[in-house]
């Protein structure tokens, strides 16, 4: 349930990511497949995914969500 106001919900905490409102993006390309889609509400949830997926070079960028 993302509700009326959500792009997307964090993939960690599932907590809703608004439109146009700040949200963390994995760096690593394998993260970011068309149907693999991550997005975390804040960088401790990033945090959080890390342990799971062995990134060699973990990072994340800080992105905007888009506006409706
Ligand atoms: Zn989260
Ligand atoms: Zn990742």
């Amino acid at each position: 349930m993302t509700g009326p106001n959500a792009w997307q919900q964090c993939s960690i905490c599932k907590k809703p990511i608004a439109y146009g409102a700040p949200y963390v993006k994995c760096a690593v390309s394998s993260c970011n497949k068309k149907s693999f889609h991550l997005v975390f509400c804040s960088s401790s949830c990033w945090d959080a995914h890390n342990p799971g997926q062995n990134h060699r070079n973990p990072g994340y960028t800080e992105e905007v969500a888009p506006r409706r």
